[in-house]
């Protein structure tokens, strides 16, 4: 069993981390106050960094939007700030690694086809993301894949969920709120860590990203918690630091639904526009005295 929490009594670093493909919400208040907060003690550090990837949805307006809300609430932030789009190389350099080792495979899958392969199979594992990937292309012989690739077929990348698993063995990782969890990636699947359009995707880059920038506490909220069994497991295959974490609550409407980017009305530039202060949205929200 390897370490869990492997930065010990270091000074904390945390980050929040959106994506600009939309105007930050109360929701985003709440989880960059909580960043911001958990990384007060001494030696702190409190990072912002900008996850682009989707270069279809992400929008430099968004981006721009990010950092005046940000200044508007009254957080400050290191500069410079990492934006993903600016680091493909890194994680190409991690697929490699990964490949290297036999754990990653392309996958030439169109979604219609993987929900026709469900719907014959009758039934598929459900994981907390939704069916599970049924392996299609995990069965094509060395050949097949090869001839696929040369012929230019779009491809994304999967992780070898069952090669990984027995590559690395049993891991925990320590969440602040529940205590050492056991990690249990196998739910997931073979997860996808790099798009047909995208030479990466949100498991892999999230995870090399916080371990490249010294990120000890990854707070964020519980609605990512399962992803945390897979980014375990990547740190683990790469030989990279294991933070800790810590999933918080997700802020609520009035009606008990979770924000989302879709609600312009509340929006942080929609609540300044209405004439609401940045010291009544931190109070709302439970940060005043912070
Ligand atoms: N970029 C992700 C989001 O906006 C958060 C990433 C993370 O905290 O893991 O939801």
């Amino acid at each position: 069993m390897t370490a869990i929490g492997e930065y010990g009594d270091a000074p904390v670093v945390t980050r929040f981390a959106p994506s600009p493909t939309g105007y930050l919400h109360l929701g985003h208040a709440y989880a960059a106050f909580f960043a911001r907060r958990a990384a007060l003690g001494p030696g702190g550090r409190f990072l912002v960094r900008i996850e682009d990837i989707d270069s279809g949805r992400c929008r430099t307006q968004f981006e721009d939007a990010i950092f005046g809300d940000l200044a508007w609430l009254g957080l400050r932030w290191e500069e410079p700030v990492r934006r993903q789009s600016a680091h493909l190389e890194d994680y190409e350099k991690a697929l490699r690694q990964l490949e290297e080792e036999g754990l990653v495979y392309p996958c030439f899958c169109t979604r219609k086809e993987i929900a026709g392969e469900i719907a014959r199979a009758g039934a598929a594992p459900h994981g907390p993301e939704g069916p599970v990937y049924p392996g299609i292309c995990r069965r094509l012989s060395r050949a097949e894949r090869a001839r696929r690739v040369r012929e230019g077929t779009a491809h994304a990348l999967r992780l070898d969920m069952g090669a990984a698993v027995r590559r690395a063995g049993r891991l925990q990782w320590r969440d602040r709120e529940r205590g050492v969890v056991e990690a249990r990636p196998e739910t997931l699947g073979d997860v996808v860590l790099a798009r047909k359009e995208v030479p990466t995707s949100y498991h892999l880059s999230v995870t090399l990203d916080d371990a490249l920038q010294g990120v000890t506490l990854v707070t964020r909220g519980e609605d990512l918690f399962e992803s945390t069994h897979v980014h375990r497991l990547l740190l683990e295959l790469l030989g990279l630091p294991v933070p800790e974490w810590h999933h918080h609550h997700l802020v609520m409407d009035a009606e008990g639904r979770r924000f989302s980017k879709r609600d312009e009305s509340v929006t942080l530039r929609a609540l300044r526009a209405a004439g609401r202060s940045a010291e009544s949205v931190r109070e709302e929200l439970g940060f005043g005295a912070s």
